[in-house]
């Protein structure tokens, strides 16, 4: 077999809802959109709900049709981009709970499927998704009437616990549903860790229960062992992968290892990331290709069949480091080929 092999620990993942549940004296919900952050919405999902989860977000009404046929009825499943043409039949069929985001929006549902659940989104300050203060107040009396289940916004610096951005949202949140009498959210991950002011009545943490920072305690989830193609000995002075941009200045033994930028180990990490044989850290050498990366193995003292690179010597974190990025797009990009155990 040459895909690698994640490993998706369901008992770590739910250790994190919990942890970052009892942070808070308020309902927690799950965020699962991007196929829950790349490592199986489905079944996630499912083991979230066994766990006690009674209400999931997704990005979009695509995402929360195939949400439910998971989860089947109960479960309230809320879509982010609100209710979009082309979304009512779906929403309908599927019992989602759009989170409205203009008055456009708010008209379509209301319009649609009078009586239908729907959230609000408000917009404090981030200009990505909700209603500006204007549009609110104009539709504020209408929506609190037809008693939304939530009204939300999003911190955009929640992940810098002393950005002054977060308090300006917060007060602005507050101001804009001041006297509104329904359900109230403002915290993923982020929020959780700034504390109680920023908690309300429910709280909607994403990449906290995958493993990733800004929760620092979080247990790893996700764990990547890429098996080993063919080791070959190389000369000083030989180079290795395209553009020969590594060449040994020893002699050496060069691993290929089944996985590439097409499935996600991000080309521009080049050779800042490692990959790790047990407890030993083996450099990548070259070029990332798209389905293959060399690695050094000359230091090893036995032939590795395998060798991990998301693991408990190498974090998502570590790793989004590498490429610059952060551990959110390690996860999401994660590829299609390899073969997902759940344990
Ligand atoms: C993605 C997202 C979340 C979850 O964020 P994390 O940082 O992953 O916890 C919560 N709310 C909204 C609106 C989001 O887009």
């Amino acid at each position: 077999m040459a895909t690698g092999i994640l490993t998706i620990d369901i008992d770590a993942l739910i250790s994190n809802w919990k942890a970052l549940d009892s942070m808070t004296n308020c309902e927690t919900a799950a965020v699962v959109k991007a196929d829950g952050y790349g490592l199986g919405a489905d079944r996630l999902a499912r083991a979230l709900a066994h766990a006690g989860v009674r209400k999931f977000f997704v990005a979009a009404t695509e995402e929360g049709a195939s949400l439910r046929q998971a989860l089947g009825p109960g479960p309230e499943i809320s879509v982010f981009s609100g209710h979009m043409a082309g979304d009512t039949d779906m929403i309908s069929d599927m019992q989602l709970t759009p989170m409205l985001n203009s008055i456009d929006q708010m008209l379509r549902h209301v319009e649609a499927l009078p009586g239908a659940p729907f959230g609000v989104q408000l917009d404090t300050g981030m200009n990505r998704l909700g209603m500006e203060a204007g549009e609110w107040a104009a539709v504020r009396d209408l929506v609190v009437s037809q008693n939304p289940t939530l009204i939300m916004s999003h911190l955009a610096c929640a992940d810098d616990p002393e950005h002054p951005m977060n308090p300006t949202q917060l007060r602005v949140f507050k101001e804009m549903t001041e006297g509104v009498d329904a359900p109230r959210s403002l915290a993923a991950t982020g929020g959780i860790l700034l504390g109680d002011d920023y908690h309300f009545d429910l709280t909607r943490p994403g990449i906290g229960l995958y493993g990733g920072m800004p929760y620092i305690e979080a247990l790893p989830v996700a764990g990547l062992s890429v098996p080993v193609i063919q080791i070959r000995d190389v000369e000083e002075g030989e180079t290795v992968g395209y553009s020969n941009t590594w060449m040994a200045d020893r002699p050496s033994r060069v691993a290929t290892i089944a996985a590439g930028y097409a499935d996600g180990i991000i080309r521009g990490m080049g050779e800042k990331a490692w990959v790790h044989s047990g407890d030993t850290a083996c450099k990548i050498i070259g070029r990332i290709s798209m389905d293959m990366i060399g690695v050094d193995v000359t230091d090893l003292s036995e032939e590795p069949s395998h060798l991990d690179l998301i693991g408990p010597h190498q974090s998502v974190d570590t790793v989004a480091a590498a490429a610059d990025t952060i551990g959110y797009e390690i996860l999401t990009s994660l590829g299609a080929r390899y073969t997902r155990r759940y344990k």
